[in-house]
């Protein structure tokens, strides 16, 4: 499209994670007109830490926010995967590191710091907290949404970044649940200190055990602070389960000593509960006006890291896709043609876990497997 129709282009995104605040700042770059509505009252400090990958920084050095991104993460050089004692079965340096003019370290980020960082890059008055959506409706050439606190908002383009459970998906893409994994994951930040001198270099750690259940430490060193999340199978399929201290750290029976004084000593009151999720594969993320983002799109078990880095793909894909075209509607074929055979591959890989059984070849199946 012509930068002068870009600049007509009024864009409502609904949800501001990580799908709608990297949307949000892809498709300000181009000369739209964006506008984030996001159910939650204020921007807090929820979540936890993830890594973003290299050819998720490519995509800041071509938004030219990469220095912003980089004052608020650390470098990370590998990944390695570890028995529940420790012990050492594989070092991979994340894929892609050098495959840039410039070497892009994969780079460890807390949530907060991530959307607090996208969304002061777009105008305050763009930013709109306290909107939970309650119906969408695609009219053709332009899009309605309607939200609880009364107000209706009408754009040439909606983006539903809306996360797992997302309404834009249930009302026009398709109305199949999540799916349950099996599984809880229970994360929490805690501060470096309280870490048992575990914190000592910027990889990320993997630990399997037996049972089951892994314990994923992400290091955060430049708020001296690491993530810490235990994912352990369960039958309970409550979306959000109440669990004990004490349940938590009996996961941990047989791991180093260490993180199960860690998980011994988490902050109840701190710690996120969820039933692990993902979505089946979907055929269709847009309609003529209205398209899907993120978990929204394509929500996948977070085995291989990649849910909040293929949601900000999805950003860049849909963006380059809007400059490509001659019509909204035309971008989002192209968008979809792109960016869903990606994503589908990644569902389908993520839901393999880690099986340390035999000889593991390689942290990162997505650079292998079909
Ligand atoms: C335990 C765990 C570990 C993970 N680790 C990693 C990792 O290392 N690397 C990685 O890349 N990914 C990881 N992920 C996945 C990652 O968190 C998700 O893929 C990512 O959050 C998806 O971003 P999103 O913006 O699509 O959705 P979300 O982050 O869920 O954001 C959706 C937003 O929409 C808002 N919203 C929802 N409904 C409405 C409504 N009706 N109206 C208005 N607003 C609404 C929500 O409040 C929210 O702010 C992990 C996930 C889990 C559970």
């Amino acid at each position: 499209m012509k930068a002068s129709e870009l600049q007509n282009l009024d864009i409502a995104i609904v949800g501001g994670g990580y799908g709608g605040a990297a949307a949000a700042v892809a498709l300000s770059r181009i000369g739209a007109d964006v506008h984030v509505y996001e159910q939650a009252t204020e921007i807090r400090e929820v979540g936890a830490g993830i890594g973003l990958r290299p050819p998720t920084l490519e995509l800041f050095r071509t938004w030219g926010i990469f220095d912003e991104m980089a004052a608020v993460s650390s470098p990370s050089d590998c990944m390695e995967i570890l028995t529940a004692t420790g012990e050492l079965i594989v070092r991979e340096e994340w894929p892609g590191i050098h495959e840039y003019a410039q070497e892009n370290k994969t780079r460890l980020i807390h949530r907060g710091d991530f959307v607090d960082t996208f969304l002061k890059l777009i105008p305050e008055d763009r930013i709109h907290l306290g909107h939970r959506m309650t119906s969408v409706e695609d009219k053709g050439d332009r899009a309605t949404v309607t939200f609880a606190n009364g107000t209706e908002v009408s754009a040439d383009l909606v983006i539903g970044a809306d996360g797992i459970r997302s309404l834009v998906r249930n009302q026009l893409f398709s109305d199949k649940p999540p799916v349950f994994s099996g599984s809880q994951a229970f994360r929490a930040v805690i501060s470096a200190d309280d870490a048992y001198g575990m914190v000592k270099d910027d990889n990320f750690r993997l630990y399997v055990g037996d049972n089951g259940a892994m314990v994923y430490f992400l290091p955060l060193r430049h708020r001296n602070q690491v993530s810490f999340d235990i994912t352990a199978l369960s039958n309970d399929d409550t979306w959000a389960p109440e669990v004990t201290g004490d349940y938590i750290s009996g996961l941990l029976d047989g791991f180093d000593e260490r993180l199960q004084a860690i998980a011994r000593n988490l902050d109840m009151a701190a710690v996120t509960s969820r039933g692990v999720y993902d979505i089946d594969p979907i055929d269709q993320w847009h309609s003529d006006s209205v398209v899907l983002v993120g978990d929204a799109a394509h929500s996948m078990l977070h085995h291989q890291g990649q849910g909040a880095n293929q949601a900000i793909q999805d950003a860049g894909g849909l963006a380059d896709a809007l400059v490509a075209a001659d019509s909204v509607k035309d971008a989002l074929v192209r968008f979809q043609a792109e960016r869903m055979p990606v994503a589908h591959k990644l569902q389908r890989i993520s839901r393999q876990q880690p099986d340390i059984s035999g000889s593991v070849e390689t942290a990162f199946p997505e650079t292998t497997s079909l």
